[in-house]
């Protein structure tokens, strides 16, 4: 048709772009070996020179083109101004071409609320652990995540020259998500993926009552999903305070795309109305398949532990 693509597409199609910014500049970052690495709550919560870079591009160059979306992103920043060439105006032509499903085709911006997790997986990104980094856009309307941005700025970092450094996963739900080959962990395995730098008893206490075949500990929560859509690992369980709704929003829209299932420990749907708590107090629990045997399975223990 003639008519312009709704706004859900056009925001998601520049995202994608701006994401493809961020991962250069967090790839610059560390190149140039100065990170300056600032500690927020104590050693384990870090914000370094990618984290403050990355959000003022995403939130300026997204702002630029869409002035009344709400954009919640998780660094405190000053309010300086941005220089252009933090600024992206760029956008993805297949995104665009895409049919916007129903239901969305009518949502103005001042509806829209992106959340913005400029590096995800900081603590792992100075460590060194670099394909743990992801860099998230996630975008809700009517308090759900809708679609989301996932981008791996070091993905096939380990892989030889040969290999393309870096990959953009996105996705929108009633369209499906793209940039990954989709696969179902092992069958009759419960392989559970969680935090390497946020353990607690309760987190490993709540995992060995699953009784796990294996544990893999990755930093990230956008890492943590692509796990999960990838095959490797059955279940993402965190059993503790600490993520926040930028860490979840873009991995929620990409895994519900494709049939997954995201929510906290208790099994309550996450919130993404601007006005909500940032803390994802009770916990994450998601999985692609088998989210009921993961959710059923968790103690009554932990749970009374963890207050939404
Ligand atoms: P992790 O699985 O430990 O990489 O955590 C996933 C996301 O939640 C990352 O953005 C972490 O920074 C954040 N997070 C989890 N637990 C904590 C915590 N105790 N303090 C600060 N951030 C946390
Ligand atoms: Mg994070
Ligand atoms: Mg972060």
């Amino acid at each position: 048709s003639m008519a312009s693509p709704a706004l859900l597409m056009r925001v998601v199609a520049s995202a994608y772009s701006v994401a493809e910014k961020a991962a250069t500049i967090v790839r610059n970052v560390m190149a140039a070996g100065d990170l300056g690495i600032v500690e927020k709550t104590g050693a384990n919560d870090l914000q370094t020179k990618a984290d403050r870079l990355v959000q003022m591009s995403i939130c300026a160059s997204l702002a630029r083109k869409f002035p009344k979306v709400t954009i919640i992103g998780e660094e405190d920043l000053p309010a300086d101004e941005v220089t252009e060439e933090l600024i992206e105006d760029g956008h993805c032509e297949e995104i665009l071409k895409r049919t916007c499903p129903a239901q969305y085709t009518g949502i103005k911006e001042e509806e829209l609320v992106i959340w913005v997790d400029p590096l995800d997986g900081t603590k792992e990104y100075t460590e060194g652990l670099l394909d743990h980094v992801t860099v998230l856009i996630g975008i809700a309307y009517g308090g759900k995540a809708i679609a989301g941005v996932i981008n791996q700025p070091y993905y096939n970092y380990e892989a030889g020259a040969d290999a393309v450094l870096g990959r953009t996963i996105w996705g929108v739900l009633g369209i499906g998500a793209f940039g990954f080959q989709l696969t179902e962990a092992p069958p009759g395995k419960h392989i559970i993926v969680t935090t390497r730098s946020h353990s607690s008893t309760l987190v490993n206490d709540c995992i060995s009552a699953l009784n796990p075949d294996s544990v893999i500990r990755v930093g990230g929560a956008g890492n943590k999903i692509i796990q999960l859509i990838e095959g490797k690992a059955s279940a993402y369980v965190f059993a503790s305070p600490g993520c926040k709704k930028w860490d979840t929003c873009a991995p929620e829209a990409i895994l519900h795309a494709v049939g997954g299932k995201i929510t906290d420990i208790h099994g309550n749907a996450f919130q993404y109305n601007k006005e909500v708590k940032h803390m994802n107090s009770a916990g994450v629990l998601a999985a692609l398949r088998n989210y009921d045997y993961y959710a059923s399975r968790i103690p009554n223990t932990v749970k009374q532990s963890l207050v939404p």
